[in-house]
């Protein structure tokens, strides 16, 4: 699904992303953690094709193809997704217009017409539902005035909706209590399939509680300094990164 070698990327003259590999095969979760600064976001950034990194070396390939040379809307199109750490407010513009216009840009690419409006709707409506979000939700303005809580759930009904090939969760689990945690991670569990891989990014063991990825990896000085189970998660809880710093 995706293979990342070497990767090096910096934001205008800092050099970020300093040497990381990462493989991922369909289906697999990679749950990435790390401390703060350590280039988590900017990989999920990289990989989604956001403007403003300069990858210096290194390569990414993508179901066969080569991911960094392609536009950001392209690898969209392909089934990269990326959840926004922060989910920007978009006022004037409607949930559900902004949903259907994502939805049907990527039919489009694929040759195929817009989704009409009842199909979209009866989606939406499901999608809501596993979600836990009142329907009312699709009428509003892009998370416009939505709690931290209902953005995360907007922006997990728009992944369902996408139903994209690679997942990236930054920061997904951030300022949930423990029932939209719950809810949150009971749709991530319900999208997993053999032919979708999700990378997660948390702070938290908590989230991997509910939602047990196949790999737990740390993410220090831009480089992977440490791989391994779920155990490692548990580990990270108990002692820190600062052990780590030697293997660095
Ligand atoms: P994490 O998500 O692991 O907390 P980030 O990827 O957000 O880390 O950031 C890694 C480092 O890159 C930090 O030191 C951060 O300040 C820096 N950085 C990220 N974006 C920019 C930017 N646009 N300009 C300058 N520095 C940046
Ligand atoms: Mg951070
Ligand atoms: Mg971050």
């Amino acid at each position: 699904m995706l293979k990342i070698d070497n990767l090096h990327a910096r934001v205008e003259s800092q050099a970020i992303l300093k040497g990381l590999n990462l493989n991922i095969k369909a289906g697999e979760i990679h749950a990435i953690m790390g401390p703060n600064g350590s280039g988590k976001s900017t990989l999920g950034h990289v990989l989604a094709g956001r403007p403003g990194y300069t990858v210096s070396a290194g390569s990414v390939t993508f179901q066969g193809q080569d991911l960094l040379a392609l536009e950001t809307e392209e690898r969209a199109h392909l089934g990269v997704f990326l959840s926004f750490q922060y989910p920007v407010e978009i006022p004037g513009v409607s949930n559900m217009e902004f949903l259907k216009a994502s939805v049907d840009s990527i039919r489009e690419r694929r040759g195929e017409p817009a989704i009409d409006s009842v199909s979209f709707m009866k989606q939406a409506r499901e999608a809501c539902k596993n979600v836990d979000l009142d329907i009312s939700f699709l009428k509003r303005g892009v998370n416009e005035g939505f709690s931290g809580g209902e953005k995360k759930r907007n922006e997990l009904m728009q992944m369902m909706l996408l139903q994209p090939k690679l997942a990236i969760m930054d920061e997904t689990d951030s300022g949930l209590d423990i029932d939209a945690l719950q809810v949150v991670a009971n749709g991530i569990n319900a999208m997993r399939s053999p032919d979708r891989s999700f990378i997660l990014v948390t702070h938290y063991q908590r989230l991997l509680s509910f939602i047990e990825p196949d790999f737990v990896h740390v993410l220090s000085g831009g480089r992977i300094v440490k791989s391994g189970d779920k155990s490692l998660a548990l580990e990270l809880e108990e002692r820190g990164y600062g052990w780590l710093e030697d293997v660095a």
